[in-house]
């Protein structure tokens, strides 16, 4: 596909404010990518390589306004174009602006008059994401000169997003998943047995092709057209081949892969994806509930203690052709050459493949769980390592198995000689695997069916160093990434803070007009320090209202980011205060959300630092009753 047929889409689904019509366009973007399916599903995410992988292209923004420079022409410098951004606000607009090309001959690719195609884009993209030491910023820097310089407006807008990892398209994963769904597996009837073979097969002999020829020369218009003005529902896919879709992305974190799946071997190839040690699956979330929730929703609960730490995915694989132990982050980056002793404990005690999830959480000397803050100093240390693992003894609790060989040849349960993936297993039975393969880390799962033993459980995870308790449908599987109901985190309530808005940044994509993250400041002296940004919890009306109640306060801007004077004052919850550099107060929300605005207090109201230093003191301590009623 061209980059540029790539690049006109893009810019059609950046006009486009109805989501329906965006599913459409990404469908038939999808349809017409012909071999370089997988490159353009990932480009449409900003993404160059799959999101389980977590090799960076590792340009920075300086980096891009020098090719932008260079390839706009001698008379135009780096620091013009970061003037022109200063206008502009966004990297896109401004790399649109000017007019590329003068600079041939100049280019690393001959006379740079071919049109651009998508695959040498990714090609390029990923040399720049491998060149690494001496000179590897200026190379990085030469090669996308080589390509801004052979793009019109519309793919310098497009290529200066992707290098930067912000599409700013309104398609988020949600529409990807669905585009695919509707582009490859739309004619799938998921109630009538064998049809999509016949369906899929329709499709990979060949029929793409010819749609793609069909609609490069100018029928998209009309596709497009067609299918939204008759029906914006007529290409829904069956509620199975969404779920499909969804699945085999939470298995594989690869967009491009599961595009490519669909269309080649439909329902059947997307439910044969499998977990595979390697490649990080999304961790599965919890949603705060109470003890009575749990009861009431699953009969039977079970219990395990909420750990303070960091969680972490383990992937190994013993034997002379086996593979780690490695360890992944919850946003799936390696961080193994960080904890040597974790990887130690799990390759002397684990004898089959294993696929783990737990956490790691820093103890002291008599094995007591320490604040989360210490398994920071370690969790993604490049030096000192050794050290570091001197001063901060970390150690893992792990609570699921989501793939397990369970023989000798280790090969799983059911004798097939692979091991098993165990995610549409119940997490009883995964548990169990869990205590075979590893049972001196297994955190204890007890399952109860009251709120009562719920809550003795829990008081005995506290007085342990804990920070609550996890409570888990026992019969639920394993959904990575999903936030449900099957997972219900339980932490002692914690004092909301009362602070001032002292800053805003503008919010992107659909939200590019609204303020989208602001500023908190707390009371010190006479004046105000920051201690933290809240962008969660807000949803698009409180975000216009916040905007409206903020825009008069506006005392300076740049970029994106606005100063603003004390007016407006938030209440927000958070999970945890760290003392913290970042910010002038010394200390830090951690995970911060909104809970409202408090019409009822003026700048001068708020809390003040010392409050915060001894919220902070207390471990950001339970709520007493009288600032629960506060409310
Ligand atoms: P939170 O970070 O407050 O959203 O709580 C969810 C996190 O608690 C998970 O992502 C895990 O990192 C962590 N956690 C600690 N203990 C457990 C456990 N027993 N089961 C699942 N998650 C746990």
């Amino acid at each position: 596909m061209e980059f540029a047929a790539f690049a006109e889409r893009v810019e059609r689904l950046e006009a486009e404010p109805a989501d329906l019509e965006t599913t459409a366009i990404v469908a038939d973007l999808l349809v017409a990518a012909g071999d370089d399916l997988e490159t353009a599903t990932r480009f449409l995410l900003g993404r160059t390589y799959p999101a389980h992988d977590d090799r960076t292209l590792d340009v920075g923004p300086a980096s891009c306004r020098e090719a932008i420079a260079r390839a706009a022409g001698p008379n135009v410098t780096a620091d013009d174009v970061e003037a022109r951004l200063a206008e502009r606000g966004e990297i896109g607009a401004v790399a649109a602006d000017f007019d590329f090309g003068g600079q041939r001959g100049l280019s690393a690719f001959g006379d740079g008059s071919d049109p651009l195609s998508i695959a040498e884009v990714d090609d390029t993209l990923r040399e720049l994401a491998a060149a690494a030491g001496e000179g590897s910023e200026s190379r990085k820097v030469d090669a996308l000169f080589g390509l801004f310089n052979r793009c019109d407006p519309a793919e310098a807008r497009t290529l200066a997003r992707l290098v930067l990892g912000e599409m700013r398209i309104g398609v988020g994963e949600g529409t990807v998943r669905d585009a695919v769904a509707e582009a490859f597996l739309a004619a799938v009837d998921d109630e009538s047995d064998g049809s999509e073979e016949a369906a899929v097969d329709d499709e990979s002999d060949g029929s793409e092709e010819a749609a793609v020829d069909d609609e490069s020369d100018g029928s998209e218009e009309a596709a497009v057209d067609d299918e939204s003005d008759e029906n914006g529902d007529a290409n829904r896919a069956s509620d199975g081949a969404y779920a499909a879709v969804e699945r085999a992305l939470q298995v594989t974190n690869d967009y491009g892969r599961v595009a490519r799946l669909a269309r080649e071997e439909g329902m059947e190839g997307l439910d044969a994806e499998r977990i595979r040690i390697g490649r990080p699956v999304q961790a599965m979330l919890a949603q705060a509930g109470s003890a009575a929730d749990a009861v009431e929703s699953f009969g039977e609960v079970a219990v395990e203690a909420k750990f303070d730490g960091a969680r972490v995915q383990v992937h190994y694989a013993p034997g002379p052709d086996g593979f780690g132990p490695r360890l992944y982050s919850r946003n799936m980056d390696d961080v193994t050459d960080a904890l040597p002793e974790i990887v130690e404990f799990v390759a002397d005690r684990v004898d089959v493949p294993v696929v783990l999830d737990g956490e790691i959480v820093a103890v002291d000397d008599d094995g007591s769980p320490l604040p989360f803050q210490e398994v920071l100093r370690r969790f993604r240390r490049k030096h000192d390592v050794d050290r570091m693992r001197e001063a901060v003894t970390c150690r893992i609790h792990a609570f699921d198995c989501l793939l397990a060989g369970g023989d000798s040849d280790g090969g799983g349960e059911d004798g097939d000689g692979a091991p098993d993936d165990l995610l549409r297993e119940p997490l009883r039975a995964r548990h169990d695997r869990l205590v075979d393969v590893l049972p001196e880390a297994a955190a204890d799962l007890r399952v109860v069916d009251d709120v009562e033993a719920v809550e003795r459980i829990e008081s005995a995870a506290l007085e342990e160093g804990h920070e609550g308790v996890m409570l888990k449908d026992p019969t639920s599987a394993y959904t990575p990434g999903d936030r449900g109901r099957d997972w219900l985190k339980r932490k002692p309530d914690v004092e909301t803070l009362d602070a001032v808005v002292v800053g805003a940044e503008w919010g992107e994509g659909r939200r590019a007009e609204l303020f989208g993250t602001f500023l908190l400041a707390v009371r010190d002296g006479d004046g105000y320090e920051p201690i933290g940004k809240v962008a969660t919890g807000l949803t698009d009306e409180e975000l216009a209202d916040l905007t409206e109640r903020l825009e008069p306060h506006v005392v300076a801007e740049s970029g994106t980011e606005l100063r603003i004077r004390p007016e407006v004052v938030l209440e927000v919850g958070y999970e945890e205060i760290q003392t913290s550099p970042t910010y002038g107060s010394g200390y830090a929300l951690r995970f911060p959300r909104f809970v409202g605005v408090r019409e009822d207090k003026s700048a001068e109201d708020v809390d003040a630092l010392e409050r915060v230093a001894r919220l902070a003191e207390n471990g950001a301590g339970p709520a007493d009753d009288a600032s629960l009623d506060s409310r």
